[in-house]
């Protein structure tokens, strides 16, 4: 087969392990930076252009578009889409994923298990959003943050009003969350790919951080899942509409609660913890179900 993988940095691991995977299970495959491309929208005959010339003959694309070029990948990712090219994760899908507000309301509506949540952009009633979530301690969460940074603990009333107020001062678009305590400072990403969990890693954040990113020092290792949480993470995938995706969940005393699903997993630290060849795993599953103007994954909203 022959792939295209959209990615600015092929030297990154998980773009230089999809590569190496693709090329040992004998298929061809192109890194192309997805800034690069460029297309006539316009045209009866859609193609994207790149270096002068069209991109053709491709299998299937895999989108690894980093968060801070969204709006422009996901528009190449859909011109793709449109000459019939299989998506690893189709646009729409990856869209609702990326915000994060409207993947938890999504989740939701599913019925699946979520921190108490509440939303809001410079609130005057800081007190009635505290209440919300069942009072202090909360953590507190910048819309847009990424590798945890944004995402605060507030554990009095006076401290998280002041902080609520904060946000509202600078306008920011916040989640307030109920604080799973009893998660430890860890929290589990499951690795899903075609409707089933290939893999589990429990992240353990560092000494007195309640986080557990690993950009913020903590550390992974493989774990067993349970039943429900395994079934929560499948659901979370099947409800965003992505084939492959990483669901990082907490462990309350109320079940699994998810936090976030993310459409681009990284795969070093899931293949480090773990030993397992998920590259290896994805490009069988475009061997499986890439097919010219075949999609998975049709939701809606
Ligand atoms: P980011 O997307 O920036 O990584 P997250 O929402 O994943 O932000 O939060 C970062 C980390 O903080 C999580 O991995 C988790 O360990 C911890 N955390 C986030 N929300 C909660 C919560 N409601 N209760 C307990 N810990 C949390």
């Amino acid at each position: 087969m022959k792939f295209a993988m959209l990615a600015r940095n092929a030297e990154l691991y998980s773009h230089q392990r999809i590569v190496a995977a693709a090329r040992a299970r004998g298929h061809e495959i192109d890194i192309v930076d997805t800034l690069k491309c460029y297309m006539n929208i316009a045209s009866h005959r859609p193609e994207v252009r790149y270096k002068g010339r069209a991109l053709e003959g491709y299998d299937a694309v895999i989108p690894r578009i980093g968060a801070s070029i969204t709006f422009y990948g996901l528009a190449v990712l859909r011109q793709f889409e449109m000459m019939g090219v299989y998506p690893l994760n189709e646009s729409v899908a990856i869209g609702r994923s990326r915000d994060k507000l409207r993947c938890l309301q999504l989740l939701s509506r599913k019925g699946i298990g979520l921190p108490v949540t509440a939303f809001a952009h410079a609130t005057s009633q800081p007190d009635d959003l505290i209440d919300m979530v069942g009072g202090t301690p909360l953590v507190i969460k910048l819309l847009e943050g990424t590798q945890g940074i944004g995402v605060v603990l507030a554990e009095t009333r006076s401290s998280a009003k002041s902080m609520i107020e904060a946000f509202g001062g600078v306008e920011a678009n916040i989640l307030v969350q109920e604080f799973i305590k009893e998660a430890g400072g860890a929290d589990i990403r499951a690795l899903v790919i075609g409707g089933k969990v290939v893999a589990a890693m429990l992240r353990q954040g560092a000494p007195e951080e309640f986080r557990s990113n690993l950009h913020r020092g903590g550390k992974a290792q493989e774990v067993k899942i349970t039943p429900e949480e395994r079934s929560t993470a499948v659901r979370a995938a099947k409800t965003m509409g992505l084939n492959v995706c990483g669901v990082d969940m907490l462990r309350s005393n109320h079940g699994p609660v998810v936090m976030e699903v993310n459409s681009t997993p990284g795969l070093e630290g899931i293949e480090l913890a773990t030993g397992k060849d998920i590259a290896g795993m994805i490009i069988e599953f475009l061997e499986k179900s890439a097919a010219p103007n075949k999609t998975q994954t049709k939701g809606e909203g």
